[in-house]
């Protein structure tokens, strides 16, 4: 599987990008420490409302959402701390914690990607906020920065 993704890539690029793109920017994540404050922010700095907050259980989080353009801002604030966001705070501060790209396919941009020598941080997509499967990239095969595949869960 390996050497025939890499003979299509190597024979003709379009053989993957077609199949398996990134679309654009889905969003951009921000830590933050706290969404009451960061909210009317954002609201002000971006003048337009947060369209949306939802938390995110399984990863410890609350999150906000704005709408900009075609992409959107993320504001993340830890829910306990054992957040992955709570140790990012206290490690580096509050700031740009992801950038987050769309996708058509999650499940072969993975298996690309994998392919390709990036190391993935979840083997299977996972439900993520605003209706996505997601899948991060660890950082330390990114040159530091935590990548977010994102597919459009459908529906609702
Ligand atoms: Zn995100």
């Amino acid at each position: 599987m390996l050497l025939s993704l890499f003979s299509g890539h190597l024979s003709n690029n379009k053989i993957i990008y077609k199949n398996y793109s990134m679309n654009k920017i889905e969003h951009i994540g921000i830590a933050v420490k706290n969404l009451e404050t960061s909210i009317p922010l954002y609201e002000q700095l971006l003048n337009t409302v947060c369209y949306k907050q939802e938390g995110v259980e399984s990863e410890g989080v609350s999150t906000a959402f704005f709408a900009v353009g075609e992409s959107k801002i993320e504001l993340l604030e830890a829910t306990n701390p054992d957040s992955p966001i709570a140790k990012f705070i206290a490690k580096k501060g509050e700031g740009m914690h992801h950038i987050a790209f769309d996708v058509t396919d999650i499940k072969a941009e993975m298996k690309r990607l994998q392919a390709l020598g990036f190391e993935l941080l979840n083997d299977t997509p996972k439900p993520g906020a605003d209706n996505k499967w997601v899948c991060f990239l660890h950082p330390k095969t990114t040159n530091g920065v935590l990548i977010e595949l994102c597919e459009d869960r459908g529906g609702i």
